[in-house]
């Protein structure tokens, strides 16, 4: 959309990029401010089992603390901190800052130690099959990471560094990705994702169904994860059509091995369309809005980890 409109403009005398350009330039300095400055933070949204009703997780979401403007959503500056590459130091902050969010969490629904876990016994694992309650300290962390944060590989490797230092069991870390890193450089993406994986945590395909890629890319990368875009949420509750294609991706996705989390769920008659079809798990504003490091810290208590 915005492509057609910076087109259109630019028919008429080419003021628009010229003027985008120059916005752009000074969103750019702002960003270096305000990373300075500390004025990102970090909001947490729960994501819920849709059979259970546990929190099973959070999906990490950036906020700009602008002091004239107020409370920036990503979709006003994300755009620029990729084009500048500003994203880079951005999502390196991100993933710190959203691991130390998870050792509090997990510390809170009472797990003994922030170290990864010890291996299961035998023993351990009967007793876990016989109660229905997912296990309490194996709250994950969805973070958002950018194709522009793939590039390099030594940026991987910082990525994978952060991870190695916070002791948090990897296979608790979701890293959500867009089909657009897929699309754009399929070969880098296919080395990138590897490299990430060698790491020991789990890729979640981020806003599915809205991109351009193919069914096919799902098995020619290391994917664990498929996030259902919102707008097949939206709609999947009133049109038999939407309702059909999100029952193929849920039963492609178990095909292939992959875990389902639908994106945006706002209604009862959504929830109980996406149980039905077999969805693992959900996050939308029915159960909860992103909220702030410490809302998300009472949600936790309040709810004891069940919507
Ligand atoms: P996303 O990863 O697809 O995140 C889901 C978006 O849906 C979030 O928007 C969330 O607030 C919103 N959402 C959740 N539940 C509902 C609902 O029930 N209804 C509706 N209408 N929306 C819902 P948000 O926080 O504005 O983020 C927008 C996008 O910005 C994200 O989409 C993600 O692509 C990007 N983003 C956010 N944080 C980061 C980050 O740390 N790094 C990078 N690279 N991108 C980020
Ligand atoms: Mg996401
Ligand atoms: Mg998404
Ligand atoms: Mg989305």
């Amino acid at each position: 959309q915005q492509f057609m409109l910076q087109n259109a403009d630019s028919l008429n005398g080419g003021q628009s990029l010229e003027h985008q350009a120059r916005a752009d330039l000074a969103l750019e300095k702002e960003i270096s401010r305000a990373m300075a400055q500390r004025e990102f933070e970090l909001h947490y949204q729960p994501i819920i089992t849709l059979e259970g009703g546990w929190t099973v997780g959070f999906e990490a979401l950036l906020r700009w603390r602008h002091p004239t403007r107020g409370l920036v959503y990503p979709d006003g500056f994300i755009g620029v901190a990729e084009r500048t590459g500003q994203i880079v130091d951005i999502g390196q902050w991100v993933l710190k800052e959203a691991l130390d969010a998870l050792k509090s969490f997990q510390l809170l629904v009472g797990n003994a130690g922030a170290g990864p876990r010890p291996p299961l016994t035998a023993l351990a694992e009967v007793r876990d099959s016989l109660t229905s309650e997912p296990r309490r300290d194996a709250l994950f962390m969805s973070v958002n990471i950018s194709g522009r944060q793939l590039f390099e590989l030594q940026e991987i490797d910082r990525l994978g560094d952060t991870i190695k230092a916070s002791g948090i069991d990897p296979a608790l870390i979701k890293l959500e990705v867009t089909e657009s890193l897929l699309v754009d450089d399929p070969a880098h993406a296919r080395v990138a994702l590897q490299l990430l994986r060698e790491y020991g945590v789990r890729i979640a395909l981020d806003d599915f169904g809205t991109g351009y890629s193919s069914l096919s890319y799902l098995h020619e990368f290391p994917l664990d994860a498929l996030k259902i875009d919102q707008t097949f949420v939206a709609t999947m509750g009133r049109d038999p059509k939407s309702y059909r294609i999100v029952r193929a991706i849920v039963g492609l996705a178990r095909d292939m091995g992959m875990e389902t989390i639908a994106e945006g769920i706002e209604r009862n008659t959504q929830l109980s369309a996406l149980r039905e079809v077999g969805c693992d798990s959900g996050q939308g504003y029915l159960m909860s809005r992103p909220a702030s490091f410490r809302e998300a810290r009472r949600l936790l208590q309040m709810r004891q980890a069940r919507w």
